[in-house]
């Protein structure tokens, strides 16, 4: 027994060493289960994370766009289109169009903060006798990264009431204004002479009257000529002297000079962006195609040639090729909806 009980002893001790060891690895072996555990619990939890953001960043739309200054226009006024790039994102396409028309596109790159964005602007005219009505800009925009995004901004065409003129003419003015070919050959100059607008503003502030003189007739009139409907009237008619200076109501290029048949000896000036000045019936030019003016530079005299009852101006404002009211351009400027812009083109 005693030997036995002597012999117990060290094998008891040597037990609990091994046990000890034995616990030693197990708690060490759980405690690096569970780091390594933990750290596999982090690296799913971070590529979630880095999934999110890049499925957030890739429905991140590469683009803003908005209507200027209004949502809700009357016929005859013309809304602006501002289409803006959003941050890191590049626009290799875009595509706006209105009323079943393409619009232009005038393409700018504008610095925000560091970086720089691309800004597109685009104008287009209601005409008078556009429907009164609920109407969309249609867009469509690519990015570098070949994602295509269509986008619509809707806009409210509120009803006019424009008078309506009656006038009995005589004559050459009866003859004119029943000669479809006249009224054809003016368009097609004119139109030509409008085909490629400046692709930046060239205006200097805000428009000024051509000249002082009364209304006589006001932008939008219905006119029936000898009973017939002709057209909307496209500006505003301005009496004054025979000889009365003309001036340029803002700085522009002159893109067109010369004799119409029912608008007479005109003058058109490019303001850039797309919007026009016309000035028709004249009895002289003081300025030629080609010509830089500055905003109330003499551009002419008042005549009252082409179909004309008495010496006076007609005086227009276009968007692209349709009139608008003259009286959102006196005194104030189209909107520019961004800060700077930085021509690309030149
Ligand atoms: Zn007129």
């Amino acid at each position: 027994m005693t030997v036995m009980a002597r012999r117990k002893k060290p094998s008891l001790t040597c037990s609990l060493s091994v046990l000890a060891i034995l616990g030693v690895l197990v708690l060490t072996a759980w405690a690096g289960w569970r780091a390594a555990a933990a750290a596999d619990q982090r690296r799913q939890e971070e590529a979630r994370r880095e999934a999110e953001a890049a499925a957030a960043e890739a429905a991140r739309p590469s683009f803003t766009a908005r209507l200027e200054p209004a949502t809700s226009v009357d016929q005859g006024d013309y809304v602006v289109v501002a289409i803006e790039s959003t941050a890191k994102r590049v626009i290799t396409g875009v595509e706006a169009s209105v009323f079943d028309a393409k619009l232009p596109l005038y393409q700018f790159a504008e610095p925000v903060g560091s970086e720089t964005a691309q800004v597109y602007y685009s104008s287009f005219a209601v005409g008078s006798a556009r429907k009164a009505g609920d109407y969309v800009v249609s867009l469509r925009v690519t990015d570098s990264r070949g994602v295509e995004k269509t986008e619509t901004l809707p806009f409210t065409v509120r009803e006019k009431k424009f008078e309506v003129q009656r006038m009995t003419v005589t004559g050459q003015n009866a003859a004119l204004a029943s000669d479809d070919s006249a009224w054809a050959y003016d368009r097609d100059l004119v139109n030509a002479a409008k085909a490629h607008p400046t692709a930046k503003p060239l205006w200097d502030g805000d428009f000024i009257k051509p000249l002082e003189g009364e209304i006589s007739t006001e932008f939008g009139q219905i006119r029936y000529v000898n009973g017939v409907l002709t057209s909307r009237h496209s500006g505003l008619d301005l009496e004054a002297p025979m000889g009365a200076v003309i001036h340029a109501v803002n700085s522009g290029l002159v893109v067109f000079v010369g004799p119409l048949k029912i608008s007479g000896n005109t003058v058109i000036i490019d303001h850039g962006l797309g919007y026009f000045s016309s000035y028709n019936h004249m009895s002289k030019f003081s300025v030629k195609v080609g010509d830089s003016v500055t905003k109330g530079q003499e551009i002419g005299r008042v005549g009252s040639t082409g179909f004309s009852t008495s010496a006076h101006l007609h005086w227009t404002m276009t968007v692209g090729l349709t009139g608008v009211s003259p009286w959102l351009f006196i005194g104030k400027q189209p909107p520019l909806p961004f800060a700077s812009y930085v021509d690309t083109r030149k």
